[in-house]
């Protein structure tokens, strides 16, 4: 990087990938972060010295992360100028440095851009949200068996209606594709609507689908999971919902067909038992997988899902097992990763020190795994599950247990660190 605000790590080096996309990380690689506005200070500080107290418990000084700051959101506008909250140079170290982490941003009035999130995802091509959802054990949470849930969701992450192309009622642009509409919908025999109303397009295109699901059931395959169940409202929105669905079948039985077998196959053809070694591919309607996660936990796995689906479940899953504060995420491409807090700046309580970091720490060990240090990733965990279970908690897991002390973003960091 040319950028004297990025200074680059020096005694770092550069993440490369193999032939199959998978990254191959040296002792010391350059991974960038963005502190995030509002909490991301707070969260980031405490994720980072959890991070590196783990990295060098587990490998002894022989691995550790050149961490290299990059820049978006309200700091970003501070070093390249107003209207500079996304810079070029962010962009292009992401790109260029490969895995990197984020602390939440806030998308400055007038700036540009809709969402700088979206727009980091969409100009880098993370075509892939990732959210695991796993119960922390001693974390509150609204159900009766928390620990039944361990799903990891793959969301649509490209198009569907977050492709941004909405024109408001009334405007001339929707008068004009809303009369476009009634023309074609006369010629098929369907209904027309008003042309006075606001339209919003909701693409998908066989290529982001697909792609999408080959990386659920190629992560589904490595970790030796149960199922994989497409997620759609197709049974309304026959060609977009209801393609992802037949797309993704296809695909399963096209490139997969020595490591999945359908459901309906299970019953054809195997009694209802699957074979132990084959990933069970299913389909669920949207609301009925609601219903289905809340009630049945056990039987969901990984869920690949279009982009709005995904967006409600994510969180209502997180919910399910005790909310966002603990909440990982992941937006992921082809040779590129960005793992992120899942909630948003909070800002209220910026520079209190105050709020859960948990979520940022656990999307470092969702990183550490992508990276294959898992001995640093399953101490991480292992010492926030200790730190939780002893009542160790921020304000907002005190305010729901009994008998709780509450602490500190960085005393919680800290009492991370002396569980590891
Ligand atoms: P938010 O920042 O997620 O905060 C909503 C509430 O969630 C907070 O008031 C707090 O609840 C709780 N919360 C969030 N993070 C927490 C943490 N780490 N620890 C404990 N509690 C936490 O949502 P918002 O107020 O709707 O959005 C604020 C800004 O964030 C907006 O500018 C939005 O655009 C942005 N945002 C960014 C991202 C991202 O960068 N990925 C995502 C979402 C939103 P209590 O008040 O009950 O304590």
């Amino acid at each position: 990087m040319k950028d004297d605000r990025i200074s680059a790590g020096s005694h770092g080096e550069t993440v490369t990938w193999d032939e199959r996309g998978k990254p191959v990380v040296p002792a010391r690689p350059i991974i960038p972060f963005i502190e995030g506005d509002g909490i991301g200070p707070d969260i980031w500080a405490a994720t980072r010295t959890v991070m590196d107290a783990a990295v060098e418990k587990s490998y002894g000084g022989e691995k550790g992360i050149a961490w290299l700051e990059i820049f978006a959101g309200e700091k970003a506008q501070q070093a390249y100028g107003a209207d500079k909250a996304l810079p070029e140079e962010t962009l292009e170290a992401i790109s260029e440095y490969g895995i990197a982490i984020k602390g939440p941003l806030t998308t400055p009035v007038g700036g540009g851009f809709r969402s700088l999130n979206v727009a980091l995802r969409q100009i880098l091509d993370l075509y892939a949200c990732v959210r695991p959802v796993k119960y922390v054990p001693g974390v509150p949470a609204p159900v009766r068996h928390p620990e039944w849930v361990d799903v990891v969701i793959f969301r649509e992450n490209m198009e569907d209606v977050y492709a941004g192309l909405e024109w408001p009622a009334g405007s001339d642009e929707a008068r004009a594709l809303l009369e476009l509409v009634n023309e074609k919908a006369q010629a098929s025999g369907l209904g027309t609507v008003s042309t006075e109303s606001a339209i919003g397009i909701k693409p998908m295109s066989k290529h982001n689908s697909v792609r999408l699901i080959r990386m659920a059931i190629e992560y589904a395959v490595e970790h030796g999971r149960d199922s994989v169940t497409l997620m759609h409202k197709g049974n309304i929105m026959k060609y977009t919902e209801g393609a992802f669905r037949d797309w993704g079948y296809e695909l399963a039985a096209d490139a997969f067909s020595d490591a999945v077998v359908s459901e309906q196959d299970v019953v054809d053809r195997f009694e209802g038992r699957p074979p132990e070694d084959r990933v069970v591919i299913k389909d669920r309607i949207a609301d009925a997988m609601f219903q289905q996660l809340l009630l049945r936990p056990q039987e969901y796995d990984v869920i690949a899902t279009p982009n709005l689906n995904g967006d409600y479940l994510s969180d209502a899953a997180a919910a399910q097992v005790g909310g966002l504060g603990l909440a990982p995420g992941a937006n992921i491409g082809d040779r590129r990763a960005l793992f992120e807090a899942t909630h948003g700046t909070a800002p209220k309580y910026a520079g209190m020190d105050k709020v859960n970091p948990g979520s940022l720490i656990l999307s470092g060990v969702e990183m550490l795994r992508f990276m294959g240090w898992t001995e640093a990733a399953d101490l991480i965990l292992a010492g926030l599950t200790r730190t939780i279970s002893r009542g160790l908690v921020t304000y907002d897991l005190a305010r729901q247990m009994e008998n709780a002390t509450e602490l500190k973003c960085s005393e919680f960091a800290q009492a991370i660190r002396e569980n590891l």
